[in-house]
């Protein structure tokens, strides 16, 4: 026998079984942000390496070793590792700037990341996402944070906790970092490898960091005081306030966390995470923020922008099991012909239906109806010679023969 191959580590075949809730998923988002105004965008799968580099940030793990990069006619291309930066690209490249303000684009779809396998880790995984473009004003954030939750109740999920925090603006954030590096110098040595390079590279990233003796550290009083203690300017601050009212007057309650500073490097103000207390250490099912600076820093237009992403892996995990849809119609019957007639004419007619390609006996056909169809329709000798059907409603086990004409309406 041929050897067998098998699915690569960290992908995933969604089966038919699992289905319903994925189209529950794709539903309940293109209902949920259309009705808000949003605009479905599909950007290609893979995009310049460049991009991320640039967008995603060259600080970042997903750009440092995360990235499924690779080489075609000298170019260096990647596989998408998350949709921000693809939609911004798109909006640049198609003049979306000149739309009126704000710009609202939804996306779905595969993303790609070289990661550890765990529970809630995969390296094909799948994002659903929201980008609002042209909006500085924090009613905008307090949009797209309600948008979120709104999405995940359609889905079932409540017990969530909304996370925030502010990062300020380059110039406020650029004395906390100082501050920040002045207090962890004497502690260099004993951060992690990651956060030494981040030290240099991007001090804000080493409060996110997830190693026990960097936390250790992060806890130390005169250090605490610097992390926890009010950093960001008057604008930023009355942004954050704002936020903070509307939120309220949306009544979603939000913790703010002044550890999070999430992993990419574009964000500015506003950052968030919604968290699920039903998943294990992979506990964050959305991740957003403001991003100013990126349709600039890409080349386009000055243009505030914001949006979130969740993983769909994780949504799943945590939604109720739903019933498979029945078929309207099972058809009893041991005449093809005569089925296949009948089939071909209910599908016309916007009936599902489906029948026994084995002519198994009457009763192993009712029993595999009553399990999977509203309605058996019974095509056996007497109603074939005088035109009719028996058809029986299986959950009340009423039986009716009727003419074909009256099939249609009649289920
Ligand atoms: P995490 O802290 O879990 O690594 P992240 O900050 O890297 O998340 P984002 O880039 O903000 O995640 O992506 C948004 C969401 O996408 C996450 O909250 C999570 O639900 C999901 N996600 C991210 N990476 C993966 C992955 N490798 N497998 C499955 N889902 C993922
Ligand atoms: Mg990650």
């Amino acid at each position: 026998m041929a050897n067998i191959i098998k699915v690569q580590k960290g992908t995933k075949d969604i089966l038919p079984d699992e289905m319903p809730l994925w189209h529950k998923m794709e539903e309940n988002a293109r209902k949920i942000f259309s009705n808000a105004g949003y605009n479905e965008i599909r950007t290609p799968v893979f995009e310049a390496t460049e991009l991320f580099s640039r967008g995603v940030g060259d600080t970042t793990d997903i750009v440092n070793k995360e990235m499924y990069t690779f080489e075609k006619s000298e170019r260096s291309l990647t596989l998408r590792p998350e949709n921000t930066a693809g939609v911004v690209r798109a909006f640049i490249e198609n003049g979306m700037h000149r739309l009126s303000a704000p710009v609202k684009l939804w996306y779905k779809g595969p993303m790609f990341r070289y990661e550890r396998p765990q529970a809630g880790r995969q390296r094909q995984f799948h994002q659903v996402g929201v980008e609002m473009f042209g909006i500085k004003d924090p009613s905008a954030d307090a949009e797209v944070i309600q948008l979120a939750a709104a999405y995940l109740n359609s889905l079932g999920l409540n017990d969530l906790e909304v996370e925030i925090n502010s990062l300020g603006c380059p110039e406020c954030r650029e004395e906390f970092k100082n501050k920040l590096k002045t207090v962890l110098k004497p502690h260099f040595n004993l951060l992690c490898e990651d956060c030494q390079k981040r030290y240099e590279k991007n001090p804000l990233r080493l409060l996110d960091c997830k190693v026990g003796s960097c936390k250790e550290i992060f806890d130390k009083p005169e250090i605490k005081e610097v992390i926890q203690g009010d950093f960001i300017c008057d604008e930023c601050r009355e942004h954050f306030e704002l936020l903070k009212q509307y939120l309220a007057a949306l009544d979603i309650k939000y913790s703010v966390n002044k550890l999070l500073v999430r992993g990419l490097d574009y964000y500015n103000r506003t950052v968030f995470e919604i968290k699920s207390n039903n998943l294990g250490s992979q506990n964050a099912v959305c991740g957003g923020g403001r991003y100013d600076s990126l349709v600039k820093n890409l080349g386009g237009e000055d243009t505030p922008a914001i949006g979130f992403a969740m993983g769909m892996e994780r949504l799943y995990s945590l939604m109720e099991p739903v019933n498979a849809e029945k078929l309207d119609v099972y058809i009893v019957s041991d005449n093809k012909a005569e089925t296949l007639k009948l089939v071909k004419y209910l599908r016309e007619n916007n009936k599902s239906v489906d029948f026994d390609f084995n002519s198994k006996k009457f009763t192993k056909q009712m029993e595999k109806a009553s399990k999977i169809a509203n309605y058996a329709v019974i095509l056996g000798e007497d109603e074939i010679s005088s035109g009719t059907v028996s058809v029986k409603n299986l959950s009340t086990s009423q039986q009716i023969t009727i003419s074909r004409a009256e099939l249609i309406s009649s289920i």
